[in-house]
């Protein structure tokens, strides 16, 4: 699927002003950012907006604050690391809507800039409130989606905003569409998914949908033991999620099912530790099954080996969620081993999910993947198939 909404540079928009919602979500520690990759992800756009003669509104939320005004979630340290990254002043409005965002975006001249506080602190941002989408509305002329984490969700600002203005898909959102849609679409062959992380419920619609479209789903993390569960292998004092135990052997039965493309591949031995620790001692038990008064917390040696060999050998690679609790140092060695395959194999390689994302960072990895996507969910719903509100929400199509 090629990206088939209004995009951004076919706007008119020297004279106007632009409200742009952009996904700003990054973590702060003591009101600083501490990682400015999706600011710096949105400049683009910005750029493009300032250098036509725009006037720029940004909007985002950050974090979940639950429709209630929370100085620990304010976006003000936000705007100023984004006027560093601009190198031109950025005005910070103290509130999304009301008299004062509307007196500041009044007198907004074309070619600067300002950020509105947390969406989230109003209520009416997450119950896409008709009466909070058209106070954002007022204050802009265009809207510009840019906000590629967030158009999963069918709120205010990525719904409602821009069915009362003119909307087009900013830059990054292009971009995403365009390359995670790149592994589904006629991918590369062999196309190889890699999934791991906690839960298989979170999942389960793109395994199924990758059952039919790629060649081989490679399962890691916690949500190998439902699968095993499903097998009657032992799974010991591991992580399972037990309505994910049905799940799972849906799953297996649909693999074995004739007409499916992929195959299924589950680890052949995992690491195993005393507890969830990071002082726990790790394990290599040397088969899939789990003893009593152990957990399994990472994929295993002859796993690990195995996935990126198979790695190695791809046309594509899609990669979402930890082979293991790669946040305990004796844990880590299965997630490392898979995102070094990733970054090393000559086929195009393409990472989502906030953890996996994590890892790579961690792993100093980021720059030897073809695209590192900046939504999680979204990502995921994309490849699945799924409407995207905030999409679909786009003049266009
Ligand atoms: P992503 O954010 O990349 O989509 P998830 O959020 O689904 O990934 O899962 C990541 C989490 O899964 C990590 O916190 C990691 O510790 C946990 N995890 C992975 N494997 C295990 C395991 N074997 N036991 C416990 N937790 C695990
Ligand atoms: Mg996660």
């Amino acid at each position: 699927m090629a990206f088939d909404r209004a995009r951004v540079q076919d706007v008119e928009v020297a004279g106007r002003t632009a409200l742009v919602r952009v996904d700003f979500n990054v973590p702060l520690a003591a009101g600083e950012v501490t990682d400015d990759t999706r600011i710096r992800a949105a400049l683009p756009t910005i750029q493009l907006l300032l250098d036509r003669g725009a006037a720029v509104i940004l909007a985002s939320h950050l974090g979940r604050p639950d429709g209630n005004p929370d100085p620990a979630l304010s976006l003000e340290p936000v705007a100023r690391r984004l006027a560093e990254l601009l190198d031109r002043p950025v005005a910070f409005c103290p509130e999304a809507t009301g008299e004062e965002a509307v007196r500041m975006a009044d007198a907004l001249e074309p070619g600067e800039v300002m950020l509105l506080e947390n969406l989230r602190f109003d209520p009416g941002e997450t119950a896409n409130d008709p009466a909070f989408a058209r106070a954002l509305a007022s204050l802009a002329d265009l809207y510009v989606d840019d906000a590629f984490g967030a158009v999963h969700r069918a709120h205010a600002s990525t719904e409602g905003v821009p069915g009362l203005l003119p909307s087009s898909g900013g830059l990054l959102l292009q971009e995403e569409v365009e390359r995670l849609s790149a592994v589904a679409d006629d991918p590369e062959r062999p196309l190889i998914v890699v999934l791991g992380g906690a839960k298989v419920s979170d999942k389960i619609g793109l395994i199924s949908r990758f059952l039919e479209i790629a060649d081989e789903i490679l399962i890691g993390g916690a949500m190998c033991f439902p699968f095993f569960r499903a097998q009657g292998i032992e799974t010991g004092d591991s992580l399972v999620e037990e309505e994910g135990i049905s799940l799972a052997a849906d799953l297996i039965a649909s693999a074995e099912a004739p007409d499916t493309r992929a195959e299924l591949v589950l680890p052949v031995d995992i690491a195993a530790g005393e507890s969830f620790d990071a002082g726990a001692e790790r394990v290599e038990l040397e088969s899939d099954s789990v003893p009593e008064g152990m957990l399994g917390l990472d994929i295993g040696e002859k796993t690990a080996a195995d996935y990126a060999a198979r790695i190695g050998g791809a046309g594509t690679v899609f990669w979402n969620g930890p082979m293991g609790a790669f946040e305990l140092p004796g844990f880590s060695l299965g997630t490392r081993i898979v995102a070094d395959a990733v970054a090393s194999t000559d086929g195009l390689t393409v990472v989502g999910g906030g953890d996996s994302v994590a890892a790579l960072v961690e792993f100093g990895l980021t720059d030897s993947i073809d695209w590192v996507s900046t939504g999680g969910g979204a990502s995921l719903e994309l490849l699945e198939g799924i409407p995207l509100p905030g999409i679909e929400a786009l003049d266009g199509g």
